[in-house]
């Protein structure tokens, strides 16, 4: 099947192309993203394969129709960027990769608490300037400290089993209780309950209508002063705003984001050598207690691998018209 793959970084080309050395599929890599100017590279193919920042709107989806497209494969679990009622309009199918590694991004989160805490990002830093002093470098224990996870998923119930290592008190909340993270001895809670009693706050629920912005000045009025909050999910489960108050006045003590509301024009480009025109963003990387890394919980070899495989099992799977154990409908997310 022939399939155009937008936004292929080097490292996609590598791991699509292993993964398809047995099938007959004819992948054309372009590195530009998928939306209204490039669509018409699009013509012709069947499938497309696409990322997180591709955006397959209404219109975008109607004129890939147009074109002869059948299959849109997301090469990732989210699909908040694909108007997915527009792509069954027009008889698309869409499939994604529900689980990648979830370990990747359970260990990304618990990496960015353990940075923030120890402040590695500012000792590695002193000591390559052969300040050897301890200022400002002081942490605190993990042990004992309450963490309260937002989504108990496969990531939110890797990151308890990590942090139960550390003998942390686990409080949770989610709409469907897992009974593998209650085994590990954490708590159900109410969300007001869970911001109010956490010292961490780590998100890991997917952006929906109901969960945009679950972090504003309401949910951040509740939290304990100095509270930690790390979020590997999608940016704009924060209010990035409300954020930067409650930083300016020290209830938040500790930011880690890897992914950022107003993400799609900064990440996964270098611009190193221009001037940053996003303010809010630019505000948040001045603070002393936040790190900022771009996306990139997910980049494993161990997920880029299975990331690779499972799309084309997908495109395979499509093109021989078996049933897709991965497909995104309106009513209901298979698997
Ligand atoms: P999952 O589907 O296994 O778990 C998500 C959990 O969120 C489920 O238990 C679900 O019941 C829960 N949930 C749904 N609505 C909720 C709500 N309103 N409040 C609280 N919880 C709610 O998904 P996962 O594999 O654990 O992934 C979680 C999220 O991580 C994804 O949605 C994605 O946005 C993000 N993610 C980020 C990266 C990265 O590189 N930063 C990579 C993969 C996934």
């Amino acid at each position: 099947m022939k399939v155009a793959v937008f936004s292929t970084k080097p490292y996609d080309e590598t791991f699509l192309k292993s993964a398809s050395q047995s099938s007959t599929h004819e992948f054309t890599f372009f590195e530009t993203r998928l939306g209204e100017k490039t669509v018409s590279l699009a013509a012709g193919y069947e499938g497309v394969c696409v990322f997180v920042h591709d955006q397959l709107t209404d219109e975008i989806i109607q004129r890939l129709a147009e074109g002869g497209t059948k299959l849109i494969a997301l090469r990732c679990a989210g699909f908040n960027n694909v108007n997915v009622a527009a792509a069954q309009t027009q008889k698309l199918k869409v499939v994604r990769v529900p689980a990648y590694s979830p370990h990747a991004v359970a260990e990304h989160a618990v990496a960015m608490m353990l940075s923030l805490n120890r402040k590695i990002y500012k000792a590695y830093a002193h000591v390559r300037e052969g300040d050897f002093s301890l200022h400002g470098l002081m942490g605190f224990d993990m042990y004992q400290k309450t963490v309260g996870i937002v989504g108990t998923g496969k990531i939110g119930a890797i990151a308890a089993k990590i942090l139960k290592g550390f003998d942390c008190r686990l409080l949770a909340y989610d709409v469907h209780k897992n009974p593998e993270v209650e085994a590990l001895g954490a708590q159900y809670v109410t969300l007001t309950d869970l911001f109010e009693q956490s010292d961490i706050v780590t998100l890991h629920c997917p952006l929906m209508h109901e969960t945009y912005h679950m972090i504003n000045q309401y949910a951040l009025k509740l939290m304990k002063k100095g509270v930690m909050l790390i979020n590997t999910s999608r940016g704009a489960l924060i209010d990035t705003q409300a954020v930067i108050e409650e930083l300016k006045s020290g209830r938040i003590g500790y930011l880690g984001l890897d992914v950022y509301e107003e993400e799609e024009d900064l990440f996964y480009e270098d611009k190193s050598l221009q001037v940053i025109q996003d303010d809010v963003f630019s505000r948040l990387i001045t603070f002393p207690n936040v790190i900022i890394t771009g996306h990139q919980a997910f980049f494993t070899q161990e997920a880029l691998q299975s990331i690779a495989e499972t799309t084309v099992q997908n495109i395979t799977a499509f093109e021989q018209g078996k049933e897709l154990v991965n497909e995104v409908t309106v009513d209901r997310v298979k698997k």
